[in-house]
């Protein structure tokens, strides 16, 4: 066996899997709807966590759709997942389409060029009528990508999407601006924005089968659910919910009334990535001693520093430098002075018995304690998906149960 790597993420495949089965019952029980599936969001390598590892577990768990951004990404969901329905969620490229068609990918559709590209590219292959599955976003208010509810624009798409009989409008969804803000009026008017196209486009003759809405917040903060499901089931469709955070035991913070609810559902997951280095290296210094790039810490006292092999190039934020802190012997350990592309300095003055190769977690739990990515986040000040999708690709993911 190789040694195992000094720096390396540990992933849990079983707190990954019990994620999954926590949110899906929970989107279950909310919609009353025993066949409401969860779409397992593994874009952007599974936040950080290794697709090639979460992507099979949750396959394996029993999620049949798996969302991803790019073809390019649904190609590596494909070869590591022959049976999941993939979705393509950041729309089609034109240079995409082939590739999408080969490792037979659901595209995200709101453009007439989208129409006309995947047209295009159908002519020179044999597809049956209503054999190309496409789901198509709404803009029902976040303004970002989604087919406008302009009634012109509105009319003209389906008319176009009526004229290719190859694809089949197989699902329709949106995505909320403010899902944690439980009160927030935008989410009433995304919904009934929602709600009134998509009745329009089933009047218009489509039969969509999967009527999905919503992401992490929404599945714990329980709004959603209840009118998704009244809708597919008048619209004899199916409803889903889309989740991408959770799974990985992360949310963002909820604000309304009902957020201690949500809170106790985000509490009930576990963080799936730990993130661990080793003591490189041991010194004592004297008070007055400055540490690290332009000398922003100076020893107040005699201090005991150990040196971690980790820096912004692995993904640790810089904006910690004086202000996070790892765990050593589960005691936190303050980052001190500048972190530096490969290194970083912690102070181990508290902890004597410390060593040279000891086990240093920067994210995740050691002895009882945690530090977590929303820790990181508030030092950093921006939120835990991008401390998660941050640890960068010199930091080996290595499978744990
Ligand atoms: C990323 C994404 C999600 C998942 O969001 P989380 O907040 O991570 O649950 C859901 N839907 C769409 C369209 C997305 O792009």
């Amino acid at each position: 066996m190789p040694p195992s790597p000094i720096t390396r993420a540990e992933i849990s495949r079983s707190r990954l899997v019990e994620n999954f089965q926590r949110l899906r019952s929970l989107a279950r029980s909310n919609t009353n709807d025993e066949r409401c599936d969860l779409l397992a969001v593994v874009k952007a390598d599974a936040y950080g966590h290794g697709l090639a590892l979460c992507a099979p577990w949750l396959a394996e768990a029993g999620a049949k759709w798996l969302g991803v951004t790019s073809v390019e990404e649904g190609v590596a969901v494909r070869r590591l997942c022959p049976q999941a329905c993939i979705l393509v969620m950041r729309g089609l490229l034109r240079c995409e389409v082939e590739e999408l068609f080969d490792a037979q990918l659901a595209p995200t559709i709101w453009d007439i060029e989208h129409l006309d590209w995947l047209a295009e590219a159908a002519q020179h292959r044999a597809f049956a009528a209503e054999s190309i599955p496409v789901h198509l976003e709404l803009d029902t208010g976040m303004t970002r990508q989604g087919l406008s509810l302009a009634a012109e624009e509105f009319a003209a798409f389906l008319n176009s999407l009526r004229a290719i009989p190859s694809l089949k409008l197989d699902g329709i969804y949106t995505h909320f601006a403010s899902p944690e803000m439980l009160d927030a009026e935008q989410n009433r008017q995304q919904w009934a924005a929602f709600e009134q196209a998509v009745e329009q486009i089933v009047a218009a003759g489509f039969h969509p089968q999967w009527l999905h809405a919503g992401n992490s917040s929404s599945v714990l903060g329980q709004q959603v659910a209840e009118p998704l499901a009244t809708l597919a089931t008048k619209l004899s469709a199916r409803c889903m919910m889309r989740t991408g955070i959770a799974l990985y035991g992360y949310a963002s913070h909820f604000i309304g009334e009902q957020a201690a609810m949500a809170e106790t559902a985000r509490a009930s997951l576990e963080p799936v990535l730990t993130w661990k280095t080793a003591i490189a290296s041991l010194r004592t210094i004297e008070a007055g001693r400055c540490i690290g790039y332009n000398a922003t810490f100076v020893a107040p006292k005699k201090m005991r520093l150990a040196l971690l092999p980790v820096g912004y190039a692995d993904g640790l934020n810089r904006k910690l430098s004086n202000r996070g802190h790892v765990l050593v012997r589960g005691m936190t350990a303050p980052i001190v002075g500048r972190i530096s592309m490969d290194l970083t300095v912690a102070d181990v003055s508290h902890l004597p018995e410390a060593m040279i190769g000891e086990e240093v977690v920067m994210l995740g739990e050691q002895n009882g304690q945690r530090v977590t990515a929303d820790d990181h986040a508030r030092w950093a000040e921006t939120i835990p998906y991008e401390i998660l999708c941050a640890v960068s690709a010199r930091v080996p993911r290595v499978a744990c149960e």
